[in-house]
Order: C-alpha cells, then sequence, then structure tokens
C-alpha cells in the first residue's frame, strides 16, 4: 500500500463514509479504511437516523436505503417502579415524505452507505485496523495499518474512528475520556412479528415509534432507556453515564433485565426473541468536550470529536453533518494546495456556527447539571407517578385536598425553596 491519496478516511460509521462520499464525489482520491469485517458489522445504534443530515449528502435516499420504519411518533415514559407517567408526539405528516426520521438497523444501512462512496469512487478496505498517525515534520502525512507493508500516505487524515478515538488521543488531542464524558449503553434487536408491533405500539405497517425512557430505567442515574419499532424487530436498550454506572454500582447487563422484566415494559416485548446483544459507549461530554478538532494534515469528526447531543439522542447526523464540512474544507485547502492547520480551520469554525456547536452551547450544563443533582432523576420521576396517583384515584377526597397533599410531597424532601432552585436550575441548564 505504498500509493498516495488525497485523503484517508479512518473509520466507515456515518462520519466517515460522509467524508469519504463528499470527497470522492467532488473527485479526490480517498481511501477509506474501516476494521470491521464490512462496515457496519460492528456499530452499535439505538437506531434513529435523521432524515436532513443524510438528505443533504444522497438526496432522497429513502427511495433506496435499507431502513426500517419512518418515525411518527415519538413518546417520553417517565417510569417508576409500577407505573409512569407519558407524553408523545404523533405526527402522520412524518410518515409522509420528506419524513424526519427513520429506524435503521446499522449493520444494514453502513454497508450500504459505504458502497454509495464506492459508486462515488473511494476505495475501502475492511477488516483494517489503523494504529497509528504518520507524522513527519509536526504535520500527519499518512497512518500505519496493521496490515503487512500497511503504511499509507495522503494529503489528509479524517479521524473518524468512532468514541473511543485512539488515534486522536495518540496524537494529542484530547486526554482519555472521563466517566462522565461517556455513557455505557447496552441494547438488544429483538425479533418480534410486524403484526405484533403494529398492535403493541398502535402503528400501522409502514409506521414507527420511538420512545425515551427515564427514571426507574436508570435506577435514578442520569441516563435513558429506549424501545424503538424495526419492521420485524425492535431495539430495547438503556445506558447511563459511565460515572452514573460506578457511583450506583450498576451492571449494564442487569439494568437491561431489569428494564425488559420491568412491568410497564414487559408487555411490549413479551414473546420477542434476541437476535443481537451489543454493547458500545457514546461521547456525552458535549460542548465543552470537544477535542482539539484540526491539525496539520489531519481532521476529528464524529463521535471522535465527542459531536452528541445526549439530551435529543442526535450523533449519527451530527457524525454525517460534520463528515460533510470536513469534506468541503479539504476540497477548499486543495484549491490552495496546502493542508496546514491553518488552511483546514475552516472546518472547526464552520462546525461551531452550524447547529452542531450551537445546539451543543446551548446544552453545555445540562449533563453536569442533572448529573451533580441526581433529585430530578430520583425524586421527581417517582413524584409525578404519586402525584398523578394522587389527582385520578376517586376515593371522596376533594380535589383542592389532593393538591395540597400533592404540592405538599413535593416540598415535603426539598422544601419550597429547594424546589424553586430545581426549578430555576433545570431550566437554565436547558434554556
Ligand atoms: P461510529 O459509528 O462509531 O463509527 C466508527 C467506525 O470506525 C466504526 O465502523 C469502527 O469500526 C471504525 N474504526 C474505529 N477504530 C478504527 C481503526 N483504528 N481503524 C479502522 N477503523 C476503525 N445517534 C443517533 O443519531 N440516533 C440514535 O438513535 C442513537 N442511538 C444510539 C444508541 C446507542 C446504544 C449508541 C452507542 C449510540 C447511539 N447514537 C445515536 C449515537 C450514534 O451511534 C453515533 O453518534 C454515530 O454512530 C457516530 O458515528 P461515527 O461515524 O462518528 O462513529
Amino acid at each position: 500500500m505504498s500509493e498516495k491519496f488525497d485523503v484517508i478516511v479512518v473509520g466507515a460509521g456515518p462520519a466517515g463514509t460522509s467524508c469519504a462520499y463528499t470527497a470522492a464525489k467532488n473527485g479526490l482520491k480517498v481511501l477509506l479504511i474501516e476494521r470491521g469485517e464490512f462496515p457496519g458489522a460492528k456499530n452499535v445504534m439505538g437506531g434513529i437516523l435523521y432524515r436532513k443530515q443524510m438528505e443533504d449528502i444522497i438526496p432522497e435516499f429513502w427511495k433506496e436505503a435499507p431502513l426500517e420504519r419512518p418515525v411518527v411518533e415519538q413518546r417520553f415514559w417517565f417510569l417508576d417502579k409500577e407505573s409512569m407517567v407519558t407524553t408523545s408526539y404523533k405526527g402522520l405528516e412524518w410518515g409522509k415524505e420528506p419524513f424526519n426520521n427513520f429506524t435503521v438497523l446499522r449493520a444494514k444501512f453502513d454497508k450500504w452507505f459505504a458502497d454509495k462512496a464506492v459508486e462515488q469512487g473511494a476505495l475501502l478496505i475492511n477488516e483494517t485496523v489503523v494504529t497509528e498517525c504518520i507524522v513527519e515534520d509536526g504535520k500527519v502525512v499518512g497512518v500505519r495499518t496493521d496490515r503487512p507493508d500497511g503504511d499509507v500516505y495522503a494529503d489528509v487524515v479524517v479521524l473518524a474512528d468512532g468514541v473511543n478515538s485512539l488515534l486522536a488521543k495518540k496524537l494529542g488531542f484530547h486526554k482519555e475520556w472521563k466517566p462522565n464524558e461517556v455513557a455505557l449503553t447496552v441494547m438488544e434487536v429483538m425479533k418480534m412479528p410486524k403484526g405484533s408491533i403494529n398492535e403493541r405500539f398502535n402503528v400501522e405497517e409502514n409506521q414507527g415509534v420511538s420512545v425515551e425512557i427515564f427514571g426507574d430505567a436508570t435506577k435514578g442515574a442520569l441516563g435513558t432507556a429506549f424501545l424503538y419499532t424495526n419492521k420485524d424487530s425492535i431495539n430495547i436498550g438503556v445506558g447511563t453515564t459511565l460515572s452514573g454506572m460506578i457511583k450506583k454500582k450498576m451492571k449494564p447487563h442487569q439494568l437491561l433485565e431489569d428494564l425488559k422484566t420491568h412491568p410497564m415494559i414487559k408487555p411490549y416485548i413479551e414473546g420477542a426473541e434476541s437476535l443481537e446483544y451489543l454493547a458500545h459507549l457514546i461521547p456525552e461530554g458535549g460542548y465543552d468536550s470537544i477535542p482539539k478538532l484540526v491539525g496539520d494534515g489531519v481532521m476529528v469528526i464524529g463521535d471522535a470529536a465527542q459531536l452528541v447531543n445526549a439530551i435529543h439522542r442526535e450523533g449519527s447526523n451530527m457524525a454525517m453533518a460534520s463528515g460533510k464540512m470536513a469534506a468541503e474544507t479539504i476540497l477548499k485547502a486543495k484549491d490552495l494546495g496546502e493542508f496546514s492547520e491553518r488552511n483546514l480551520d475552516s472546518y472547526r469554525t464552520d462546525l461551531y456556527d452550524s447547529f452542531i456547536g450551537k445546539d451543543l452551547k446551548k446544552y453545555r450544563d445540562a449533563a453536569h447539571t442533572f448529573e451533580e443533582h441526581p433529585q430530578y432523576f430520583e425524586q421527581y420521576v417517582p413524584l409525578m407517578n404519586r402525584a398523578m396517583n394522587t389527582m385520578f384515584t376517586v376515593d371522596g377526597t376533594p380535589k383542592w385536598d389532593k393538591q395540597k397533599k400533592i404540592m405538599n410531597s413535593f416540598t415535603a424532601g426539598r422544601g419550597k425553596l429547594g424546589v424553586a432552585k430545581d426549578l430555576y436550575r433545570a431550566w437554565k441548564a436547558v434554556k
């Protein structure tokens, strides 16, 4: 592999493939290196793929991509031990073109997407691990792979190697992520007949539902669980920050087992057969954890750059948008004839100016606030459930008395001032 490329992209996830696709489409000589047997073979995602950022790369991709169901309903469930408070939005317009988002199975989707990059002219090499960047005179000039004679050279190396991002770490772009900067998530894909999915989730054959679950699902730790409907399977998973998992001494597989047997969840998955069990980290450090993004001859995109909005469960779209932006910057640098940090830096500024930088900035304090003040998940979710129970149990108690009882239950533990502070703090964290 002594050939020189314009761009080497490490990792064929949504970020890497978006970058490879855009660069190859615009005439650059691109090498896309993937360690898995095929792109997607090892990739894990709850399963919601956003239409907008994918369409910016391949217009009307839904006409040929291997998608599961367009999501028409977003539900939120706040779980207690034997009850839940729910809220949702269902919009049939989301089930029609141009759609809002889709459930996907990454093994199928990533492979299809990488094949599209190959159609544009990118060279894809699977089952190859990039072990380090080759640096000469302070500039990244290529990568070392685990293949015999495996050094490859390029004007620019784009690191899209996901959350662990060993390559960016080796370059000194960031330190080891701290336990509160990553969430550990486990999930299962479970086979279920189409008819059961449609009946249990109250949808038609070509309609999907995404459910985000809080409270008892994570034993009150900062995190969420999810339930997404595919064509004839469902994805169920749960995750919390690694720090939350450590603090509460929780075992991820036990969390998932408890979720599956929770009386509110069990009826939805009864009879479903486990097809796949997956575990993965999600970068959730947010705005303040974004590492150095650009160096001489090198750029970092997607999860490797901590580009995940955990509050809105957006990661794949940020990965794609960052990959596209990186490729567009490389094209501009090519015109300038130099791939210095200065010439590649517009990727960083474009990223911070885009919805990615703005949304991560908006929620920069959210994760820390909710982690440092566990009462939001530990106390308020059970209180919400008890309040509903009190209000809607018909037992002859006058409603004013019920209202008073509910108010007292909220202030009993934390006092009026404590509750007011909690409300203000939560509002400040997400405003
Ligand atoms: P990845 O998808 O991780 O891809 C990295 C690629 O690099 C992989 O193919 C890997 O094999 C390869 N690689 C790594 N190291 C090397 C190396 N040294 N050499 C060669 N190849 C290498 N996002 C959403 O938008 N919606 C969701 O519903 C959602 N749910 C999620 C649920 C879970 C359980 C998890 C874990 C994540 C979820 N996310 C979700 C986040 C989303 O999956 C990521 O943000 C997205 O996959 C990031 O894409 P990426 O290309 O940066 O990284």
